[in-house]
């Protein structure tokens, strides 16, 4: 369906009061410090659209912790590196637990289900840093977003790396548990450190919608991600970008999603748009609460489904 760019303004500005007036934030994570800080009361929606214009309301220049958001565009890096071989460490199923569950690593013997579930993201990040330095395994993930957006203002924030670095234990114990297994070819903490950065990655919703449309294979993208990789980040979307909400996100929204606990969604109409909304407060899966609603409400008034 082709949505009439003055219409979608008005919406997405009409959406913007809506979900302010409606005060219904969530909680913002606060088992990362710097993130707790964040006053949950925002919102911000950006939509790239096929015919190269983008459209944007509500706080969408406020730049914004992207963190789980950032394991579709390092896998994007790892496929382009090594091609399919990550695929022999991690798995491409949905998961049924939370973001950090242990619960399956030791049942499945160390092979994370989904490279989105934070175990998955920590092979896949120990596989960008093979035989290199942090800083320029975060160089390739950084370098590919600014391309993506073309935008080089895109920065990782290390006071968030740093509060992750001081209190995230589960995902400590998630490296040390793959270690075990032998699928964490570094030592964990260059890894942990690793991910942690790029997960303190900070963008705006702008930005992220201008970067996903190297996965919405838009006509104006960047030819920098295959459309066949471009395909199997959607369907890794679909299945697994929203952990145990993978489903009812699917159901509600009907297109392509990766969240993360800053409360940011990237969402992917494939050769349609590249949506990205932000609200800090968060559901009880840990994906943005007024995002997934937002994202609902975008689908049904552009008509916007991968299902047809
Ligand atoms: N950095 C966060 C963590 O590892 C990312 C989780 C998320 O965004 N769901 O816990």
């Amino acid at each position: 369906m082709r949505v009439k760019t003055a219409c979608l303004k008005h919406f997405l500005n009409g959406l913007v009061d809506e979900i302010a007036a409606r005060g219904d934030w969530g909680e913002v994570a606060d088992y990362i410090p710097e993130l707790a800080k964040v006053d949950p009361a925002q919102f911000g929606v950006s939509v790239s659209l096929a015919d190269g214009t983008q459209i944007s309301a509500g706080a969408s220049a406020e730049r914004f912790s992207i963190q789980s958001i950032s394991k579709v565009f390092t896998l994007a890096c790892v496929l382009g590196r090594n091609g399919e071989q990550i695929w022999t460490r991690v798995g491409r199923e949905p998961s049924g637990t939370r973001f950090d569950s242990i619960l399956l690593l030791e049942q499945e013997k160390g092979r994370p289900r989904n490279p989105f579930i934070n175990a998955g993201a920590l092979v896949t990040t120990d596989a960008l840093l093979a035989h290199r330095a942090p800083k320029d395994a975060l160089s390739e993930v950084l370098a590919f977003l600014r391309a993506a957006a073309e935008d080089d203002d895109i920065h990782i924030d290390p006071a968030v790396a740093e509060s992750e670095a001081r209190t995230g234990f589960r995902n400590v114990a998630l490296a040390n548990y793959l270690k075990s297994y032998d699928n964490l070819h570094n030592p964990p903490e260059l890894t942990l450190g690793t991910y942690f950065h790029q997960c303190a990655i900070e963008m705006t919703v702008e930005q992220l919608a201008r970067a996903g449309r190297v996965i919405a294979q838009l006509p104006d993208a960047p030819q920098i991600l295959s459309p066949e990789k471009a395909r199997r980040l959607n369907a890794l979307m679909m299945t697994c970008g929203h952990y145990d909400g993978s489903g009812d996100f699917a159901f509600r929204v009907g297109l392509p999603g990766k969240s993360g606990v800053g409360g940011g969604i990237l969402v992917i109409a494939p050769g349609r748009a590249s949506i990205a909304v932000w609200s800090p407060g968060l559901n009880l899966y840990g994906n943005s609460l007024m995002g997934t609603y937002a994202a609902e409400r975008i689908a049904r008034f552009t008509g916007w489904s991968v299902f047809g």
